[in-house]
């Protein structure tokens, strides 16, 4: 039976080492694809980001986690998706064909309309995108050295207040003392401001975490603006709603995600780029096409969505190799609907410093800061084992 699975993320990783781990040798042709021979944890990038973590420690290269006997990897652009004609064109042309097909390509930047956003502002999503915004930066610490009547180069513009732009505006403010020293800029020119169109920070946290979190950003110099949309990003900053324009050499955009745009060409019913799947993540009328990750769309109780985390793509990701163990063995899945185990949230705040919940637990200051490492390294534990751990997992950080 040939398994192909797109896109080497938490979801499509996951099923992956999960296959590799339940399977023997030949009792299926497991193929993945990924843009990257890497992959990367992008539950850290705000801080290679910032700059204050080297950028291979979120990348790990996917021939140190795979055993290449058991599955195939091809480092190549996934195109298209044919669900009828059981097909996926790459961009080098080749055309794969599969039996079990598993959509694992994660997400693209939401923009919501604003005008110039794509063109002027950077974002957080790849290992590429965090090294330009943390070279932009030194940069504009040189330029302002060199063109000091110009403030505007170190305003540093943060658009979106949810759980990335918290944990980069975080991150950002322990490195700006470092920057100043290096460059020999004073402290007061530099400004950090988050700008955020809801009337609070961090949806989804208790109002209290929300409360400490702001205190602690506010205490690092971070300026918060809530109930303010963006309405345009220029070359020389952003306008706001109110018409108001604010002057910044840097402006970075976290403020949503929308499923991969691959996604609207299949065929199904989407919400926002995001494939609707039925209860076993199916592509609904396929019984052998799963799409997980930030590339579907799942539903609580209430029908509500769950968020797109790396949390629910990691258990979709060991749920969905289950089934194809079990479809490949007995010809049919044999699990229940998947049901998703919320675990709990911790944001950063930067050094030493978070929020969030873990099981009745509500956590903050270093305590939280600590449950981040734990769960960041648990993860890196699931995937690679304790040397992973030890290489690029995070101690006291
Ligand atoms: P991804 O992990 O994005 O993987 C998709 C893969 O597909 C990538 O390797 C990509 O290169 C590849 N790909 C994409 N398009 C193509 C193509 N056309 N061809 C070939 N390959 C392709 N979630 C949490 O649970 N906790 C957190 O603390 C948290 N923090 C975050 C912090 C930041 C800064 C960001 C950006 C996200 C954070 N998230 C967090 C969300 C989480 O990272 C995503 O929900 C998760 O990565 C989704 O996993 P995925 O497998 O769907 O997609």
């Amino acid at each position: 039976m040939k398994v192909l699975i797109l896109g080497a993320g938490y979801g499509g990783l996951m099923t992956a080492l999960q296959l590799q781990k339940e399977l023997d040798y030949n009792e299926a042709e497991i193929t993945i694809v990924n843009k990257h021979s890497y992959h990367y944890i992008t539950t850290h990038l705000h801080a290679p980001a910032a700059g204050t973590l080297p950028t291979n420690r979120v990348k790990i290269e996917l021939d140190d986690l795979i055993d290449r006997e058991k599955i195939n990897r091809i480092q190549q652009e996934v195109v298209e998706i044919s669900l009828e004609n059981k097909s996926v064109k790459l961009k080098d042309g080749q055309i794969l064909v599969y039996d079990v097909l598993v959509i694992a390509l994660g997400s693209d930047i939401e923009t919501f309309g604003i005008k110039g956003l794509k063109e002027h502002a950077f974002v957080i999503r790849s290992v590429n995108s965090v090294r330009l915004i943390r070279e932009h930066i030194e940069y504009m610490f040189a330029k302002y050295k060199a063109e000091p009547d110009h403030s505007e180069y170190l305003t540093f513009i943060v658009g979106g207040a949810g759980f990335t732009g918290i944990e980069f505006v975080g991150e950002l403010a322990d490195r700006v003392p470092e920057l100043c020293k290096e460059f020999d800029v004073n402290p007061e020119v530099v400004r950090i401001i988050n700008i955020e169109a809801a009337p609070t920070v961090l949806p989804g946290f208790e109002p209290n975490l929300v409360e400490h979190a702001m205190e602690v950003l506010k205490g690092k110099g971070v300026e918060i603006r809530t109930n303010t949309p963006i309405k345009e990003v220029t070359a020389e900053g952003v306008t706001l709603a109110n018409g108001e324009q604010i002057k910044s050499g840097t402006v970075v955009w976290t403020g949503g995600v929308r499923g991969n745009k691959i996604i609207d060409n299949l065929g199904i019913e989407t919400i926002r780029s995001r494939a609707k799947v039925d209860p076993y993540l199916r592509a609904p009328g396929y019984k052998d096409i799963f799409i997980i990750g930030d590339s579907s769309i799942v539903f609580d109780e209430n029908v509500k969505p769950y968020p797109p985390t790396a949390q629910i793509a990691v258990q979709e990701g060991e749920y969905v190799a289950k089934q194809i163990v079990s479809l490949i063995r007995n010809g049919e899945m044999k699990l229940k609907p998947f049901k998703f185990q919320y675990r709990g949230t911790v944001a950063s705040l930067g050094r030493r410093e978070a929020i969030g919940t873990v099981g009745r637990w509500k956590i903050k200051g270093m305590t939280a800061s600590l449950m981040k490492q734990l769960i960041d390294n648990r993860y890196l534990y699931s995937i690679g084992g304790l040397p992973l751990v030890f290489k690029k997992g995070k101690f006291l950080g």
